[in-house]
C-alpha cells in the first residue's frame, strides 16, 4: 500500500533531502531487481535523519536502511514503509587525533558522539589513487592510525584514501562494492580480511538515541554483525596501521585482478548468494560439483564463471532468483548433505494475489 496523500505532503514538507514515492527498488540494487518501496529518502544529514525517524515513528511506518543495495534481493511486491539512504552528511572520512582523550570523562554517550564528530580533522572524502598525500599520519602510541568513516562512504573511496595516505588494514575489501554501512552490517571482506577486523567503535542511532558502541556491545563474525536490534549505523572508528601506499595499492590490485578472472563481470548480481559452510569446500565448489552451473529460471542463471553467483539477464524477477536458490539448495543438500545458508539478504513482500 502506498503512502496517503497526507503522508506524502507531510514527508515532503520536512525537506530532508531527495524523496521518491513508489520507487522501484530495481533502481537501487546491484541485481537490478525489486518491486517498489512506498518512499525512498536520501537524508541529507543527521538532523534530517532524526526528523525522518521521528516522522516514521509517528506514522507507524517501518524504516529500511539501504546502502548500495549490493547484497540485497528485494521481492517483487516491494517494501512497505521508507527505504532510507544516508546522503552527503554521512560521507565523512577523517583522521582522529587521540580518540581516547576525546571520548573519556564525564559526558554522556550522546555528548561523546557530538564531541567526537566535532573533533575529527577532516582531510577530504575523495583521494586520488597513486599519489602520496604528504599529510603526516597521526600515529597513536600503539602504532595505529584512527580513522572515522561515515556509513555513506563507498568502499572504493575508503580504499583510495588508504592508498593515498599509506594505511593498511582494509586491503581485503579490494573489489567489494557498496557502502561502509552495508559493509559493516555484512562484515564484508574476502579471504584477505574483513572490515570487522579493524573496527574499534560503532556510531549508531538506537531508537531515537545516538550512541557510541564499544566492542563489548557488538560482535563481528563471518558475514555477520550482531548489534542492538534495529540500530542504524552512522559510521565507525577504524584502527589502521601505517603501510606503504604502493604496497597497499599493489595488494588491492592483485585482489581485483584475481576477482576479474574468477567472478562474473558485466551482469547484474548480488555477489555470492550463499555463505560458505563453516568447514569443507566453499559454497561455489559445492554448487559447481552438483553440476548446477548454467541452471536457469526465467531471467536468472547460475553463473558459468563462479557457481555461487546468480546473474540476471536484466529481466529477472525476484521470484526467479528465489526459485533458483531453492533448486540449488535442494540439489546441494541431496548430493552433499549440506544445508547452504543465504548470504544475500532477502527483503520485502511478494506481489499480492
Ligand atoms: C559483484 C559483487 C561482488 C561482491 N563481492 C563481495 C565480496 O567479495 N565480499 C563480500 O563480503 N561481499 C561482496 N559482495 C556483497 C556486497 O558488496 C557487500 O555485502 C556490501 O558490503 C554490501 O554493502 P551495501 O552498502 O550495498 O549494503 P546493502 O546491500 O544496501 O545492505 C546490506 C544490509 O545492510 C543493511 N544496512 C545498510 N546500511 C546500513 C546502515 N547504515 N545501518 C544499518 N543497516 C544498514 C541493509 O538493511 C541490509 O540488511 C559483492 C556484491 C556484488 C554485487
Amino acid at each position: 500500500m502506498s503512502l496517503t496523500e497526507g503522508q506524502r505532503s507531510s514527508l515532503l514538507a520536512l525537506q530532508l533531502g531527495r524523496v521518491l514515492f513508489d520507487e522501484p527498488m530495481s533502481r537501487h540494487t546491484s541485481f537490478r531487481i525489486g518491486g517498489p518501496v512506498d518512499a525512498w529518502v536520501k537524508v541529507r544529514d543527521e538532523v534530517a535523519l532524526m526528523n525522518l525517524l521521528q516522522w516514521c515513528k509517528r506514522e507507524a511506518l517501518p524504516v529500511f536502511p539501504l546502502g548500495g543495495g549490493c547484497n540485497l534481493l528485494v521481492r517483487d511486491g516491494g517494501i512497505r514503509g521508507v527505504a532510507l539512504r544516508l546522503g552527503k552528511g554521512f560521507r565523512r572520512l577523517a583522521f582522529v587525533r587521540d580518540p581516547a582523550s576525546e571520548l573519556q570523562d564525564e559526558g554522556s554517550e550522546v555528548d561523546a558522539v557530538s564531541r567526537f564528530s566535532a573533533s575529527v580533522e577532516a582531510v577530504g572524502g575523495v583521494a586520488e589513487p597513486h599519489k602520496e598525500s604528504g599529510v603526516a599520519l597521526p600515529v597513536d602510541e600503539d602504532g595505529r592510525v584512527r580513522l572515522h568513516v561515515g556509513s555513506g562512504v563507498v568502499v572504493p573511496t575508503l580504499l583510495r584514501f588508504c592508498v593515498r595516505h599509506g594505511l593498511g588494514g582494509v586491503e581485503g575489501l579490494g573489489g567489494v562494492p557498496g557502502t561502509i554501512g552495508g559493509a559493516l552490517v555484512m562484515n564484508a571482506g574476502t579471504h584477505e580480511g574483513e572490515l570487522g577486523d579493524v573496527v574499534e567503535e560503532l556510531y549508531v542511532v538506537d531508537g531515537q538515541e545516538r550512541r557510541v558502541l564499544q566492542p563489548a556491545e557488538f560482535s563481528f563474525s563471518y558475514r555477520k554483525l550482531v548489534l542492538p536490534e534495529g540500530a542504524l549505523i552512522l559510521g565507525a572508528l577504524l584502527a589502521l596501521r601505517p603501510r606503504s601506499g604502493e604496497q597497499v595499492q599493489q595488494e588491492i590490485r592483485e585482489l581485483v585482478h584475481y576477482r576479474k578472472n574468477t567472478q562474473p563481470t558485466g551482469l547484474p548480481s548480488a555477489g555470492c548468494l550463499f555463505k560458505n559452510p563453516d568447514v569443507g569446500p566453499p559454497a561455489g565448489k559445492l554448487i559447481d560439483e552438483a553440476g548446477l552451473k548454467g541452471l536457469q529460471v526465467g531471467g536468472a542463471r547460475v553463473s558459468e564463471v563462479h557457481a555461487n553467483y546468480v546473474v540476471s539477464d536484466g529481466k529477472a524477477q525476484a521470484a526467479d532468483v528465489l526459485e533458483l536458490m531453492d533448486q540449488v539448495k535442494n540439489r546441494v543438500q541431496s548430493i552433499h548433505g549440506i544445508d547452504l545458508r543465504p548470504e544475500v539478504r532477502v527483503v520485502g513482500s511478494d506481489p499480492p494475489g
